[in-house]
C-alpha cells in the first residue's frame, strides 16, 4: 500500500511524541501496566483469532522491530560502541519502567548476543506456559540491533517468566 494511501503510518512526532504537558496537563506522562497489557493482550488475541498463533506472533514481532528501530532514533542513536549501546539500553529500560536490562555475553564481532530482562514489562508474573511470549520484545532488540550495525539480527527469546525462568533471555544472531 502506498504510503500516502495509509492512515496509519508511524511517526514518533505525531504520535509517541506528542507534548504531554499540552495533551495531559494533570495526568502527565504516566499509565499503569494494566492498561498496557490490556491493549496488548487484547489485541493478539484478536489478531490470532483472525491470523493463527504464527501470524499474530510474526506481526507483533514486526511491530517490536519497527517500536525498536524508532527508539534507537530517539533515544540511542549517539551510541558509539556495544558497550555505550548497552548502558544506554539498559538506563532507558529502567527510566521508562520497561524492564532490567542486562548483557550475558557479548561477541559482536561474530554477531551473536545474550540479553537478559528482568521485570519485563509484557510478561512478568503472568501464569507459566509452555512457551516464551515475548515476541514484541524480539523485534524490539532486533530494530535496536538493526539500527545501530546496519545489518540484520534474529532474535530469540530462549527463557521467560513464563517458562518458569523468572527472567526473559534473548539470543541476538547475526543474519548471514
Ligand atoms: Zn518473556
Amino acid at each position: 500500500m502506498p504510503d500516502k494511501e495509509r492512515k496509519y503510518k508511524f511517526s514518533w512526532k505525531d504520535t509517541v511524541g506528542a507534548d504531554m504537558n499540552a495533551a495531559r496537563p494533570s495526568l502527565g506522562p504516566n499509565t499503569r501496566i494494566e492498561v498496557y497489557r490490556l491493549f496488548q493482550f487484547t489485541l493478539r488475541d484478536i489478531l490470532e483469532q483472525h491470523y493463527g498463533t504464527e501470524m499474530a506472533d510474526t506481526l507483533f514481532r514486526e511491530a517490536g522491530a519497527l517500536a525498536g528501530r524508532s527508539f534507537f532514533e530517539q533515544y540511542l542513536s549517539d551510541a558509539k560502541d556495544v558497550s555505550s549501546l548497552a548502558a544506554k539500553i539498559r538506563d532507558s529500560f529502567s527510566e521508562f519502567g520497561m524492564g532490567i536490562f542486562r548483557v550475558e555475553e557479548a561477541a559482536p564481532d561474530n554477531g551473536h548476543f545474550i540479553f537478559t530482562i528482568d521485570e519485563d514489562l509484557d510478561c512478568s508474573g503472568l501464569p507459566d506456559t509452555a512457551d516464551v511470549i515475548c515476541v514484541y520484545d524480539e523485534g524490539f532488540i532486533q530494530g535496536i540491533l538493526e539500527s545501530f550495525s546496519g545489518r540484520g539480527f534474529d532474535v530469540r527469546e530462549i527463557d521467560c517468566w513464563c517458562t518458569g525462568s523468572r527472567t526473559c533471555r534473548f539470543e541476538a544472531k547475526n543474519r548471514v
